[in-house]
C-alpha cells in the first residue's frame, strides 16, 4: 500500500505529481485545520506532510499518529513547534540555500524601488500626469555609497550585503547574534549593536527568522533611533515588527519610508494604513517567488520528505536530535 502524505499550497506542478506517482497524496490548496474534515480525515494516517506555512502545533500533532515527517516549501519555519515535533519525534525540515539569491534580489530591488520611489513614478507616468518638467518632490534618494545596516547577517543577510559592497559601493553594518568574519572579510562589513546600528543606518534591513526572540524586535524605540531620512526594509516576517509603530513612525515622519514583502496579516487588510502610504512599497512575499527558485524549493523540500518517509536523513534536517530518540 501507498504511504499516504499531505500535501498543499505551494508544491509546483511537476513536483507534485512526481510524489501523486509515488504516494497516496491528497492535495489541498489551502486548509483550515480546525474545520477542515478530509484533511483531519487523511492526517490520522499520513505520514508525511509538505507545503508552506500550515501551523503545525500540539493540537494538529495529537490528530497525526503516523507522522514521520514535515517538509516546509520554506526557509523559515516559525509556523513549526519543533519542541513538540522532536517530543514526538517527527522529523521537520526546511529548504534553505535554495532561496538565498532570490530572496536577496527581492529585497534589494523593493531598497531601490523604495529609494527611487519607482512605483509611485511609474504610476506618476502611466497615469498621464508627466506633462512637464520634474520637480523636485519627484526626487528619489541615493542608495550607492550610503549605510545599509543589515539586521540578520545570516545567509540572504550576506547575499544582500554581497549585493550592496559589491555592486553599490555601500558601507555595510550588521547585526546578528554572533560575529560573522567571512562577511567582515568579504564585504567589509562591520559588527553592530542593535542601537548603532539603527542610528547610522541609510537603510534599515530586517532579515531574522522569526522567533521567540525576534518576534516584535523592531517598534516604537528602534524606530525613534533611526535617522529620519531612513528607509526600513522588512524581508522577515510580518511579527518582527509592529506594524502599528511602523504606522505611527510613518505618519509622524520619524522614519522616511518603507519596503515591505512581509506583514503582520497576510494578505493585507484592505484597511491597512500602510496601502494608504505613498512612500511605502509593498509586495504580496515574493521574496523566493521565481519559477526557478520555487521549483527548487518544491524539489528540496521533496527530497527531504522521501528521505523522512524512507526512514532515511532528510539532506535539511532542523531537528537532528529525532534521530537519535529513534
Ligand atoms: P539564516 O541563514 O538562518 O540567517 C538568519 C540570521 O538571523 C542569522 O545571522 C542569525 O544570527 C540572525 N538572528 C537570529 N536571531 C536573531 C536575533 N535575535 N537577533 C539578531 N539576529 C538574529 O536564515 P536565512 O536563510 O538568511 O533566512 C532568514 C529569514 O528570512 C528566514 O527565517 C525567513 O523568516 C526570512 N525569509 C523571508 C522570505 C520572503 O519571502 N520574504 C524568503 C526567505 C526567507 P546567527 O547567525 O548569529 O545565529
Amino acid at each position: 500500500m501507498k504511504k499516504k502524505v499531505i500535501a498543499y499550497g505551494r508544491v509546483e506542478k511537476p513536483v507534485l505529481e512526481d510524489l501523486q506517482r509515488k504516494y497516496d497524496v491528497k492535495f489541498f490548496k489551502g486548509i483550515n485545520p480546525k474545520i477542515d474534515e478530509a484533511f483531519l480525515e487523511h492526517l490520522k494516517e499520513s505520514e508525511g506532510i509538505i507545503g508552506l506555512d500550515l501551523e503545525v502545533d500540539k493540537k494538529l500533532l495529537a490528530q497525526a499518529p503516523m507522522l514521520k515527517i514535515v517538509s516546509n516549501v520554506s526557509v523559515g519555519y516559525n509556523n513549526l513547534d519543533i519542541e513538540e515535533l522532536t517530543k514526538r519525534k517527527v522529523m521537520a525540515t526546511n529548504t534553505p540555500g535554495v532561496l538565498t539569491d532570490t530572496v536577496a534580489d527581492t529585497i534589494f530591488g523593493l531598497l531601490i524601488a523604495t529609494a527611487r520611489r519607482i512605483p509611485e513614478l511609474d504610476y506618476f507616468v502611466k497615469s498621464r500626469k508627466w506633462n512637464g518638467e520634474l520637480e523636485p518632490k519627484h526626487y528619489g534618494i541615493d542608495v550607492h555609497h550610503k549605510t545599509v545596516g543589515i539586521i540578520g547577517m545570516g545567509r540572504i543577510g550576506q547575499a544582500i550585503a554581497q549585493r550592496a559592497h559589491h555592486g553599490f559601493n555601500m558601507n555595510v553594518l550588521y547585526h546578528s547574534r554572533s560575529k560573522k568574519p567571512e562577511a567582515e572579510k568579504n564585504f567589509s562589513a562591520t559588527y553592530c549593536s542593535l542601537n548603532e546600528l539603527l542610528t547610522n543606518s541609510d537603510y534599515v534591513v530586517l532579515i531574522t527568522p522569526l522567533t521567540a526572540q525576534t518576534r516584535g524586535l523592531i517598534g516604537k524605540r528602534e524606530f525613534q533611533l533611526m535617522k529620519q531620512s531612513a528607509i526600513f526594509i522588512n524581508g522577515s516576517r510580518g511579527d518582527t515588527v509592529i506594524e502599528k509603530d511602523l504606522i505611527e513612525a510613518l505618519q509622524t515622519q520619524e522614519i522616511a519610508a518603507a519596503g515591505l514583502d512581509v506583514f503582520q496579516q497576510e494578505p493585507v487588510a484592505f484597511d491597512n494604513p500602510l496601502l494608504e502610504m505613498k512612500n511605502v512599497v509593498t509586495l504580496p512575499h515574493v521574496g523566493s517567488s521565481t519559477h526557478e527558485t520555487e521549483l527548487k524549493m518544491s524539489q528540496l523540500a521533496a527530497k527531504n520528505l522521501e528521505a523522512g518517509l524512507n526512514g532515511n536523513i532528510p539532506p535539511t534536517l532542523i531537528n537532528p536530535i529525532v534521530l537519535k530518540r529513534n
